[in-house]
């Protein structure tokens, strides 16, 4: 079976990998769809994020759905012909973090398409049914199902910042993860959503995606004292010093975005105005609810897959050309 790895910076090839096994609780699932994440084409243009550096060849990709074409002898859940996605980590189920719940930050997972870990730009992936997933039969596009993923990132910030009935909002960043956050806090009951980015082709798709609210942070004043709480999902520390003056005294803000690991941020406003910061890093049992709210959101999500090319070298190859550099790529998928 072929996959695809990046040998370093740039650099993709095509290898044959034997068939692998299915061990008794896991299931063989044949990829159907990957999406190409922000991380992904970091790892690809820069070789590294933060502490987490390419060293050997990687598959990349992390989100991903398929078809399950095997499964082990114990395994309880599953049947040859699931549709499923998969969710990407595989904590350890040992360790304090883990026996709590919180396996997100368990030090010893294995994460999709984290070196070294390989991800899934593979046609064939053996994998534990306990992180497999069926998507609902009204989700028909595998491209689509690979949205669990993104979509759990913003659902998670949004159970870690636990917004209250009515609360008003602010999101730094238009891209994919504030769009998911967007969605998100709309099925918590937030109302009143503003949406913030540099980019009106972005601020237009946010509008369409359900935001109240649009502002270009180029161009337009941001209230002061407006919001109940914030998500940055930029990684800029321009967003968090915007963001210190328009949330209320007392209000917070959940920290996704990764930008560069030193950041200049006013920290005596966030003193003074005693705005908690909430990291949010991943997620953890997120997957059964993302899939309903994927489900619910289907009509909205279709349109951020802005780009589809096949799986083989070259497609990989345009996949990530058009995802860092095509101003118009949301979401750019790899079909099999
Ligand atoms: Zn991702
Ligand atoms: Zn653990």
């Amino acid at each position: 079976m072929k996959a695809i790895y990046l040998d370093k910076i740039n650099t993709f090839s095509e290898k044959e990998l034997a068939k692998p096994e299915c061990g008794e609780r896991q299931v063989l699932v044949r990829m159907k769809a990957v999406g190409v994440c922000g991380s992904d084409v970091h790892y690809w243009k820069n070789g590294r994020i933060g502490q987490f550096v390419v060293e050997e060849p990687l598959i990349l990709g992390h989100e991903c759905s398929g078809v399950i074409t095997d499964v082990g002898e114990k395994v309880s859940k599953f049947a040859v012909g699931d549709r499923v996605v998969l969710e990407p980590g595989i904590p350890c189920m040992k360790c304090e973090h883990c026996l709590k719940g919180r396996y997100n930050l368990c030090q010893n997972i294995v994460f999709f398409a984290t070196p070294p870990d390989d991800g899934v730009l593979v046609e064939e992936i053996a994998y534990d049914e306990d992180y497999v997933f069926k998507i609902p039969d009204e989700v028909t596009d595998y491209g689509l199902a690979t949205m669990a993923e993104p979509l759990s990132v913003g659902l998670f910030a949004t159970q870690r910042i636990k917004p209250a009935l009515g609360e008003k909002a602010i999101i730094f960043g238009a891209g994919i993860i504030g769009i998911t956050c967007l969605l998100a806090a709309k099925a918590a009951g937030c109302k009143d959503i503003t949406v913030a980015d540099i980019r009106d082709d972005r601020l237009a798709c946010a509008k369409e995606m359900g935001a109240d609210q649009v502002v270009n942070t180029m161009k337009d004043q941001i209230p002061d004292n407006t919001f109940d709480f914030g998500y940055e999902a930029t990684g800029a520390d321009a967003c968090y010093n915007l963001a210190v003056k328009c949330i209320k005294p007392g209000g917070r803000i959940a920290m996704i975005g990764m930008g560069p690991e030193i950041q200049k941020v006013d920290m005596v406003d966030y003193v003074c105005k005693e705005i908690t910061i909430v990291p949010s890093f991943r997620y953890s049992n997120t997957y059964p609810l993302v899939l309903d709210l994927l489900k619910d959101n289907q009509e909205k999500l279709k349109q951020l897959i802005t780009h589809c090319v096949p799986f083989s070298l070259e497609g990989v190859e345009e996949a990530f050309h058009i995802a860092s550099e095509d101003p118009s790529a949301v979401k750019v998928v790899v079909e099999f």
